[in-house]
């Protein structure tokens, strides 16, 4: 009740309470706060259609993870828009059931959210990447181990063969090496991270490489720049926020390559290391392609 009043004078609180109160004991919680915000409209009306105006603005949507591989997608919405979103999800849910859908109301909900957003014929036809990490182990069998989607973050290699099974996923393999657990390296000349070596560099990373930084990559950047002799190769590249992007560019700040570490130097003297997180890996039982078929049946006979 007191976010519905939030914006009014001390006075007009006051009367919205001497409205509402007397009748509280006879309404829900949800019954109370449509009753203030209905006096609260009546007592200061501009100020309402001011303030929606405003907090239209600040429309958005965002994902978060949720229990179980599930996940929430929510929406910041005007009103007039967020009812009729839900409208017609309810609309196509009713048409559903009238029809003889088995499925409960909430679940032609969600389905006809995911199928009308992504434009796709049915719910879990929607195409998602995994990225695999292939180690020996998983090449030769015998490895449990998690796999990573997309704008998600890590699965387990249940959920992700399920995905890849069912869905329309697209499957990336990466290796890494077999003794120090590494990604392959990839070698280039040019200047410019190519689109592969950079999205390599982006999977190894997965987020800012500046010490008790873990804001989301924004640039692929050379630890020894160019001008000093620095190539444009796999073990030279760090992924790298905006802000710490620029901040290596002021006086003091000094990065060097270590045996597969990043070292930090700052204008203070510390010096910080940094390694990249472990790949994530899936199980065996994938269908592997004709070359790694092969290359296990060497590894086996030879
Ligand atoms: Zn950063």
């Amino acid at each position: 009740m007191w976010q519905a009043t939030a914006t009014l004078s001390r006075i007009d609180r006051a009367l919205v309470d001497s409205q509402v109160g007397p009748r509280l004991h006879s309404l829900s919680a949800r019954q109370a706060g449509a009753a203030a915000r209905a006096a609260a409209y009546r007592l200061d009306p501009r100020a309402i259609v001011e303030r929606a105006a405003l907090a239209a603005a600040d429309r958005r949507v965002w994902v978060r993870p949720a229990l179980d591989c599930m996940a929430y997608v929510t929406a910041l919405l005007p009103v007039a828009q967020g009812v009729a979103v839900f409208a017609a999800l309810t609309r196509a849910a009713d048409s559903a059931r009238a029809g003889g859908d088995s499925r409960s109301r909430g679940q032609v909900m969600a389905d006809a959210l995911v199928t009308r957003v992504t434009g796709q014929a049915q719910a879990d036809d929607v195409p998602v990447m995994v990225n695999l990490v292939m180690t020996d182990a998983a090449l030769l069998g015998g490895s449990d181990e998690v796999a990573r989607v997309a704008k998600y973050g890590p699965v387990p290699s249940g959920v992700a063969r399920l995905l890849t099974t069912t869905g329309r996923a697209w499957v990336r393999r990466l290796y890494v090496h077999p003794s120090t657990g590494e990604l392959v390296a990839m070698e280039a000349r040019a200047r410019r991270f190519p689109p592969a070596l950079a999205e390599l560099v982006r999977l190894r990373d997965q987020q800012c490489r500046a010490p008790y930084c873990d804001a989301p990559i924004r640039h692929i950047d050379h630890v020894i720049p160019v001008r000093s002799g620095g190539r444009t190769t796999y073990r030279n590249a760090q992924g790298l926020c905006d802000r710490h992007n620029q901040v290596k560019e002021e006086p003091g700040f000094c990065a060097s390559v270590a045996r597969g570490d990043v070292e930090f130097a700052t204008p203070t003297g510390h010096r910080y290391r940094s390694h990249p997180p472990p790949p994530l890996g899936l199980g065996s039982d994938l269908e592997l392609s004709p070359v790694e078929a092969r290359v296990r049946r060497l590894l086996h006979t030879g």
